[in-house]
């Protein structure tokens, strides 16, 4: 008997020729995580992937750096029996239990099998009604509830046989790095590392950019942004984050477009700028957190307006999304905390008290057009870009 991980990652399964590709990507990111850990081993076991190790298993090492995994739908404490025998699987039924909830466990439970392995002498039905059997006189605690149990004891019969009271649930997804490049725009706001984080759960290689402007932004700002991204990086290991100089921009365009336009202008030079770098690390879209009606530069209006900007995909994950849902996102990933930093931010010269909310991309375009010095000010922010240590 032996404690062990069962890994489970439900998408990839879906994805017919890709299958192979996708769970050796997941296998690779998987070690890769885990890299500080000495002697371990994961390997293939119907569907699962299986976690063991040479010593004591340490779960408090193991599951949380599993859980951020992309493309892991439920980590398992399981129990690795023996052999195939009734004696086997009820052992590591208490087994289970007992690492789970404790000698003292109470309240309600009921026993699930699945017979991936169809050579197991006994039917599901009835290994499941001896596991609870023998677990009732075992925890006089325990009581049946097969409708809404508070503890699920699963039995699963494959190459081996594995018992699991436990069950942690992942971030689902795709494997991080298997779905090609983007770029994300990162503020320091509650909304672009969620938009972020929602894109690389699809596999997507996140690089971040953020425009800073100073002294008009101040450093603490700059500080929060790469707080940020640390924090992100948990879930996208290497991400790197580009701070770009922006205030020359900035005030070139402030001097000359009407006060109520700047902000349209202000975000279609930010896109225009992203895509350069994006280009500059073989990125294919941008990603922004633009949630549609939100504020007037997020009007379906003023994002016509701005994405012509980009010349590339604007990925755009929260358009749908009210905000209450991404603040809910973006507490479970970490982030929330840092977004609500209060800092001292003086850029209120940039805000119009009343920013137009319907600008027409033609018009928009046309006096751009006229802007010239204006693609050479972006070519210069983007090649002044410095990459913050996260
Ligand atoms: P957030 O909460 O992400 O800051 P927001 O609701 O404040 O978004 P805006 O300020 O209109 O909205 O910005 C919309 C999007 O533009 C942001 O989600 C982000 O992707 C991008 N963006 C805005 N300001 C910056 C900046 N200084 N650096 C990088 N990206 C930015
Ligand atoms: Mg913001």
């Amino acid at each position: 008997m032996k404690d062990v991980l069962l890994i489970k990652y439900g998408e990839i399964a879906l994805r017919g020729d890709n299958r192979a590709l996708f769970e050796k990507a997941l296998i690779y990111n998987i070690r890769a995580a885990l890299t500080r850990y000495g002697n371990f081993w994961v390997t293939k076991e119907q569907g699962r992937f299986l976690l063991e190790t040479e010593s004591d298993m340490d779960y408090s090492y193991f599951i949380p750096r599993l859980l951020d995994v992309f493309g892991v739908v439920g980590v398992c404490a399981a129990v690795k029996c023996d052999g195939k025998s009734m004696e086997s699987v009820l052992a590591a039924a208490e087994r289970s239990v007992l690492a789970g909830y404790g000698e003292g466990v109470s309240g309600t439970f009921k026993v699930e099998t699945r017979r991936a392995d169809k050579s197991f002498p006994m039917g599901g039905n009835d290994l499941s009604a001896a596991v609870g059997e023998f677990l009732l006189g075992r925890f006089p605690g325990l009581r049946v509830d097969v409708r809404e149990p508070e503890m699920t004891v699963r039995v699963e019969i494959r190459t081996r046989a594995y018992v699991y009271a436990r069950e942690f649930p992942g971030q689902r997804g795709l494997p991080y790095g298997s779905g090609g490049k983007a770029a994300a725009l990162l503020s320091g706001g509650i909304d672009s590392p969620v938009a972020a984080y929602l894109t690389a759960r699809r596999g997507v290689t996140i690089e971040c950019v953020y425009f800073h402007s100073p002294p008009f932004v101040s450093e603490r700002a700059k500080e929060k942004v790469r707080d940020i991204g640390g924090a992100l990086s948990r879930f996208m290991p290497g991400l790197r984050l580009y701070a770009v100089p922006f205030t020359e921009t900035q005030l070139y365009l402030k001097e000359r477009v009407a006060r109520e336009r700047l902000t349209t202008f202000l975000k279609r030079a930010m896109l225009s700028c992203a895509a350069v770098i994006a280009r500059r690390s073989g990125a294919l879209a941008l990603v922004t957190g633009d949630s549609i009606g939100q504020v007037a530069s997020q009007t379906l209006e003023s994002i016509n307006a701005i994405d012509s900007a980009a010349g590339m995909p604007v990925i755009r994950p929260l358009a749908a999304m009210d905000k209450n849902e991404t603040t809910a996102i973006a507490e479970r990933i970490g982030t929330y905390e840092i977004s609500i930093r209060p800092y001292e931010d003086c850029c209120t010269v940039f805000v119009a008290e009343h920013p137009e909310t319907k600008p027409k991309r033609g018009v928009i375009e046309a006096i751009e057009g006229g802007l010239a010095e204006l693609p050479g000010l972006i070519e210069n922010a983007a090649a002044g870009a410095e990459i913050l240590e996260l």
